[in-house]
């Protein structure tokens, strides 16, 4: 890594590979940008052929001797990552914030500690692999699950530990190894995973992290030896690696966009409604893919509902997101930010009206920074750019409903099918309403909380496979069926 001046100790190169930190400075550079300021804090390269073929030879290499483990030496190393991660947690989320700009407040709590959870979690089933036996007659057959072998890791740039570590602790668990690439907004978080791994006691090349924009994530979809790709992205690029991994009949497990739907109905707790509301848009800028933009609210409670989520963000504390009071900091990029713009621009011309936020924030010392207040839209309707199209910012989209029939077919007319939130007091509106939804996962009277033994994904356009739960370690082993033939063998002639 080039350029680095600061947080000086936090990245030492731009890959690590086969239990090393490694450069090459052939590759292109990527700037690695804080949010807060615009300031250049590290230049990584990008992966060379020559780094993309060290990673997964060293990658094959290592799992053969990897799966041979037993599960609870596997589980072992992972249950020590944990640990490491949670006792180092500190100086990670400061990493984590320089990477995203998410205020030191969130990442404390959500970010190296979901990793850490993720590491915990599945090294404490890793042995607890199991197949099932039959019988049939006098014969029997018995299934072995086997880890699929190289498993490619290609990660978002909102939550980079979390991604790292919620694609990688299932993988290794049963027995994968995997090449991770980072997005090319984030890249400095997954490699601290990395050798943290290899401090608790994982083989050199079991996990191995690269750096690239799409090419080098198409390098790795398109590499023979890599039995399966993971994905959090959006959808387009979901639909490029999707494609690029069925040429080769790989396993797959999509996790992409959305639009997710956060009805509340008139007997909703509506302070409750109002956080679920504000969690659901606001933490981390925005930038959450299952955020439940499109609030319906009922008409009875619609502006009382307005009222109190208005005067509620607009106590968030904005500013330096190193101050644990923060709660809500810049966008990531650049890009991001023009994105935001343009949908507020759009939803103005289209009719929406903007309750608060929606401005750019000139602090001292931050002026060059990504900065946008967080925004609500009232007015808003079904066909307005701003409800068909995902965001990715602070933008909440308010729209009013009458009847429950009525809103369960208009939160369902969209492409995405990530998240979806429902609020109301009514047990039993609240479990038919769910039984609707065309979500991959639903909270009732909650949103956005994702603990590691919940399966997490999407369906419709939303993606494919699940990650955490017991389910994702499915998702990174197949099938061994062995037939066992007790009797003598009959045959024709
Ligand atoms: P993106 O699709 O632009 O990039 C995702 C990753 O794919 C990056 O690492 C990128 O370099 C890589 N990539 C791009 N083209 C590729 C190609 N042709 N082959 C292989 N890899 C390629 O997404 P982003 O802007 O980094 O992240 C934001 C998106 O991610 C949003 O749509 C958001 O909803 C989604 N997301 C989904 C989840 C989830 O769990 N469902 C979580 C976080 C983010």
């Amino acid at each position: 890594m080039t350029d680095t001046h600061f947080p000086k100790d936090l990245a030492t190169a731009s890959h690590f590979v086969d239990g090393r930190y490694v450069e090459d400075t052939d590759g292109a550079p990527i700037k690695v940008i804080y949010p807060a300021t615009g300031e250049t804090i590290a230049t990584v390269h990008e992966a060379t052929p020559a780094i993309v073929e060290a990673a997964i030879a060293s990658a094959a290499r290592a799992q053969a001797d990897w799966a041979a483990l037993d599960g609870t030496a596997r589980g072992r190393v992972l249950r020590r990552a944990a640990e490491i991660i949670f006792a180092r947690n500190r100086e990670l989320s400061i990493l984590e914030t320089y990477d995203t700009g998410k205020p030191l407040q969130e990442t404390l709590v959500a970010d190296a500690t979901s990793g850490a959870e993720a590491l915990e979690y599945f090294g404490g089933l890793a042995a607890d692999v199991t197949g099932e036996a039959m019988r049939f007659g006098g014969d029997w057959a018995y299934t072995i699950r086997r880890p699929l072998g190289v498993c490619a890791g290609i990660g978002a740039w909102n939550y980079p530990t979390q991604i790292a570590c919620w694609k990688a602790a299932p993988a290794l668990a049963t027995g994968n190894a995997m090449v991770f690439k980072p997005s090319e907004t984030t890249p400095l978080c997954a490699l601290k995973v990395a050798e943290i791994l290899i401090e608790a006691g994982a083989p050199p090349g079991l996990f191995n992290v690269i750096q690239g924009r799409g090419a080098v994530g198409a390098a790795l979809t398109e590499d023979p030896r890599i039995a399966k790709v993971s994905l959090t992205g959006s959808v387009p690029t979901g639909r490029k690696v999707y494609a690029s991994a069925a040429a080769q009949m790989k396993h797959v497990t999509m996790e992409l966009g959305g639009k997710s739907p956060f009805l509340v109905f008139a007997d909703a707790d509506l302070d409750d409604a109002v956080s679920g509301a504000i969690n659901a848009n606001f933490y981390s800028s925005g930038q959450v893919c299952s955020n439940g933009t499109r609030v319906f609210v009922h008409g009875d409670v619609h502006d009382a509902f307005v009222a109190r989520l208005k005067a509620r963000t607009e106590t968030a504390v904005i500013g330096d997101p190193m101050d644990e009071a923060t709660h809500f900091g810049p966008m990531t990029t650049q890009a991001q930010l023009d994105i935001v713009e343009r949908h507020l621009a759009t939803a103005r011309d289209e009719g929406a009206t903007v309750v608060t936020g929606g401005e750019r924030l000139e602090r001292p010392g931050f002026e060059a920074g990504y900065w946008i207040t967080p925004a609500i839209l009232t007015g808003v309707t079904d066909e307005m750019t701003v409800a068909r199209e995902e965001v990715f910012g602070p933008v909440l989209s308010v729209l009013r409903f009458e009847e429950e029939a009525e809103v369960v077919a208009r939160a369902n007319a969209t492409e995405f099918g990530l998240s979806a939130g429902v609020f109301t007091r009514d047990l039993s509106r609240a479990h038919r309403v769910a039984a609707q939804l065309e979500a991959g996962t639903i909270w009732i009277n909650q949103y956005n909380l994702t603990p590691l033994g919940m399966p997490f994904g999407g369906s419709k356009q939303s993606g494919i496979g699940r990650e955490n739960a017991r389910l994702a370690m499915d998702h990174f082993t197949e099938t061994q069926t062995v037939y066992v033939g007790m009797g003598p063998v009959e045959a024709a002639f």
